[in-house]
C-alpha cells in the first residue's frame, strides 16, 4: 500500500516533472533532475533511519530474491555462512546460498514456522562469514523482536516486509536489504545498506550488477537504474518523514497490530493465529476462521464480505491458505479499525452457530 499523498503527487507530476515537459519515466538517468531524485531518496532514507556514514545505501534490481544470490556472491569469500531459517523467505535464501558455499543451518528444522527457538538452542558456527536472518517472515507472520546475538560476526538481514516500521540500530548490522514493494515504494528497486568494510570481497564470478562494490562506486548506476521506482521511493521517504518518521511508524505498527490481535485473542477460538505471542508480526498477521484448521466456507464468506466493503488482499499466501492482514506503513489505524469492526461483526453473525 502507498499513501494517497504519494500517489497523488506522482499523478500530478506524471506528465510534466518539474516543468520539464516530460515524465520521470522518460528522463535520462544521467540528467541533473534524476540525479537529484536519487540523491534526495538516499539522503532522506539515511536521515529517517539514522544510517551511519560508514554505510552505503544502494538501489539495486532483482528484488529481495536477487539479494538471496547477491549476499553469498558478495560475502561468502571463504565459503561458509550461518542461516537462521524461521520461514519460507529465509528458507529460500538459504537454499540459494547453497549454490555458492557451505550453509550451516543454525536451527534444527522447525515442524511449523510459528516460533523462534531461544538462542541457547542455536548452532552458530565459529567460522561463518556472516549470519543471515529474515526480520519478518511475510507469509508465516513471524517477526524478530530483537537482534540475534552472534558474537561479532556480520549480520545480514532481510527486512523486505518490516523495513521502516520500527527503529533499527543500523550499526548492529553488516547488511540490511529490502525489496521496495512491501513498504518502501513500488516493485523494481531493492534497498541495500552495507557497511564499508564488507565491500571489496565479492567472488570473481559475481555479476557486476549484483556486485555491491561496483554499485557503491557507481552510485547505484553501473547500469540504468529503475528510475521510476526510485522516484516513487523518494516520494514515499519524504511522506514518511512528514508523518513523523520511523518513531511514528513504530507506534502505528504497534497500535494497528494490537487492534487485530486483540480481536483474535478475545474471539474464543473463532479466529486463531498460529504464531507464538512473543514473535507475532506487527506487519503480517496470518489467521484462520472457525478453528485452528480453518473453515474454508467461512473464510470464503469473510473474504466476500470484506471485498464488499472495499477491503481486498486479505487472502492468505497460497502456500499456507487461510487469511492474512498486511499492515504496511501507509495503512492507517483508522482503516485497520474498520477491518477490526468487520471481524467483530462477522463473529457475531457466524460465531454462535
Ligand atoms: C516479498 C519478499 C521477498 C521477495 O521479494 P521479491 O522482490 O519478490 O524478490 C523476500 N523476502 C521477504 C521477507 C519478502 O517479504
Amino acid at each position: 500500500m502507498l499513501s494517497f499523498e504519494v500517489l497523488e503527487k506522482a499523478q500530478e507530476e506524471l506528465l510534466n516533472y518539474n516543468g520539464l515537459g516530460i515524465s520521470v519515466m522518460e528522463m535520462s538517468h544521467r540528467s541533473a533532475d534524476f540525479l537529484n531524485i536519487l540523491q534526495t531518496a538516499k539522503e532522506t532514507l539515511r536521515n529517517i533511519l539514522d544510517v551511519p556514514s560508514n554505510y552505503q545505501i544502494l538501489f539495486l534490481q532483482g528484488g529481495g530474491t536477487g539479494q538471496f544470490s547477491a549476499i553469498p556472491l558478495n560475502l561468502m569469500t571463504k565459503g561458509k555462512a550461518d542461516y537462521i531459517v524461521t520461514g519460507g523467505w529465509s528458507a529460500k535464501a538459504a537454499k540459494e546460498a547453497e549454490k555458492y558455499g557451505k550453509v550451516n543451518l543454525v536451527l534444527t528444522k522447525l515442524d511449523q514456522y510459528n516460533r523462534i527457538p531461544s538462542q541457547d538452542e542455536w548452532n552458530l558456527s565459529d567460522d561463518a562469514e556472516y549470519v543471515y536472518y529474515c526480520a519478518n517472515e511475510t507469509v508465516f507472520g513471524v517477526e524478530f523482536p530483537w537482534i540475534p546475538d552472534v558474537k561479532g560476526v556480520p549480520i545480514v538481514c532481510d527486512m523486505s516486509s518490516n523495513f521502516l516500521t520500527r527503529k533499527v540500530d543500523v550499526s548492529k548490522y553488516g547488511v540490511i536489504f529490502a525489496g521496495a514493494q512491501k513498504n518502501v515504494g513500488c516493485a523494481g528497486v531493492t534497498v541495500v545498506i552495507i557497511r564499508d568494510d564488507l565491500l571489496g570481497k565479492a567472488k570473481k564470478e559475481c555479476p557486476s550488477v549484483l556486485d555491491f562494490t561496483v554499485q557503491a562506486k557507481q552510485n547505484s548506476m553501473y547500469n540504468t537504474p529503475p528510475c521510476y521506482s526510485i522516484y516513487i521511493l523518494s516520494l514515499n521517504m519524504q511522506w514518511l518523514q512528514s508523518e513523523g518518521g520511523v518513531d511514528a511508524m513504530d507506534k502505528r505498527s504497534k497500535d494497528k497490530s494490537s487492534c487485530i490481535y486483540k480481536i483474535i485473542d478475545e474471539s474464543d477460538g473463532f479466529y486463531s493465529c498460529p504464531v507464538e505471542n512473543s514473535v507475532r508480526s506487527r506487519i503480517n498477521i496470518p489467521f484462520r476462521i472457525g478453528g485452528a484448521e480453518g473453515n474454508e466456507g467461512l473464510e470464503k464468506q469473510f473474504l466476500q464480505e470484506a471485498e464488499a466493503k472495499g477491503m481486498i488482499s486479505l487472502k492468505g499466501h497460497r502456500s499456507v491458505g487461510g487469511l492474512r492482514v498486511s499492515l504496511y506503513n501507509a495503512m492507517s489505524l483508522q482503516e485497520t479499525k474498520l477491518l477490526g469492526e468487520l471481524m467483530t461483526d462477522f463473529k457475531e453473525k457466524y460465531g454462535k452457530q
